[in-house]
């Protein structure tokens, strides 16, 4: 039976991905080594690493005086490296869910740090409005999508100073101004590619800035200096988000894959809000995540909720349960997950309010 995985990550790679990433395995780029073998020094993966950042620039449209750095790591090194290399005396951090939480933590461990608004207190089920941010702090860092709760900022905001944004779980879901941000970054496993690899978009003038001493491996600039490749990089995950990349361009780029996103969402939102058997967990339309999207089952009917995750299996449906701080059910609707998978969810919502 055909699977459709609606796991939150690692989750879902376009078929595209995962046989040419079989290739590589094989046979990397025509050289009859496979590429979990091959020298990250050998001119054909120092190609592919070239081609990655090139064709990551093209579909994000990174403008000139930034970088584009594959790191190991995943997203949760780099809550570290952003304060280590780019809070000179304070930042601000915007506190969306337990991803915010833990970004901001580590900051604090670094320097100074003001959190300009927090939606703690309702369990991070909407984005906080109307927050000011101070106009001498050296960023504001925001997580754009709330993986676990299901929120999302689906604009890039407009504050008196650059953002740090994680974009770990919407990533080439939308287009991005990246002139309005110090540093993007992100672990792969979302929207990009197989576990082990973090993204990093830098505002190379930004560094050099901070007097604190940086262990060499934690400094952007001996990354930047050595083309990502200042240690072995995570070779397979580099190369299999290459492919994704090429499926992206092949798709028509950002703006086409946006518009599915788009239609993909509105799907099953719609249908959410019509059966009567499912609550949304986020309440203001603006705010939910076209990613990830969080509901649970309605008072009365709460005791089906497992019935309705093997209800769901039964038909294909992998990966639904909901995060533990939220519970109930979750279906991320990352890329690469096809409108049919949607589609056979949103009916097998309506099979089991007509069942029950
Ligand atoms: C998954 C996720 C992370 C954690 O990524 P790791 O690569 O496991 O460190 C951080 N932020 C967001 C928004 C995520 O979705």
């Amino acid at each position: 039976m055909k699977k459709h995985n609606f796991y939150a990550g690692p989750s879902v790679l376009s078929q595209y991905t995962i046989d040419h990433t079989i290739e590589g395995i094989k046979n990397f780029d025509g050289t009859g080594l496979s590429v979990l073998e091959i020298s990250h020094r050998s001119k054909e993966f120092v190609a592919c690493m070239e081609q990655t950042v090139a064709l990551f620039k093209e579909l994000l449209d990174v403008p000139s005086g930034y970088q584009v750095l594959f790191l190991g790591g995943g997203a949760s090194l780099q809550f570290a490296m952003v304060p280590m290399n780019l809070l000179v005396s304070k930042a601000a951090y915007l506190i969306t869910g337990s991803w915010a939480s833990k970004a901001c933590k580590e900051a604090k461990i670094i320097g100074d740090v003001v959190e300009v608004a927090s939606s703690k207190d309702k369990n991070f089920n909407y984005i906080p409005k109307n927050f000011t941010v101070p106009a001498d702090v050296d960023y504001l860092h925001v997580t754009t999508n709330n993986t676990i709760f299901g929120t999302e900022l689906k604009k890039d905001l407009d504050v008196p100073v650059l953002m740090a944004a994680d974009m770990s779980s919407d990533i080439f879901s939308r287009p991005v101004d990246v002139s309005k941000y110090a540093v993007i970054y992100g672990g792969a496993q979302k929207n990009l590619g197989p576990a082990g690899l973090a993204f990093v978009v830098i505002k190379e003038d930004l560094l050099g800035r901070v007097t604190r001493p940086l262990p060499t491996m934690l400094d952007y600039r001996a990354h930047i200096e050595n083309g990502s490749m200042f240690n072995t990089p995570p070779c397979f995950a580099v190369y299999s988000s290459l492919q994704t990349l090429k499926w992206y361009k092949e798709q028509g780029g950002i703006k086409a894959i946006q518009k599915k996103n788009v239609e993909k969402a509105r799907l099953l939102y719609d249908e959410i809000d019509r059966n009567k058997m499912f609550v949304s967990t986020v309440s203001d339309a603006e705010d939910r995540s076209l990613m990830n999207v969080c509901f649970v089952m309605a008072e009365e009917y709460k005791d089906l909720e497992n019935d309705f995750l093997d209800f769901a299996k039964q038909k294909g449906l992998i990966g639904l349960k909901g995060h533990r701080s939220v519970g109930g059910f979750r279906a991320s609707l990352y890329n690469a997950l096809l409108k049919e998978s949607v589609e056979l969810l949103v009916n097998t919502m309506k099979e089991f309010e007509l069942k029950n």
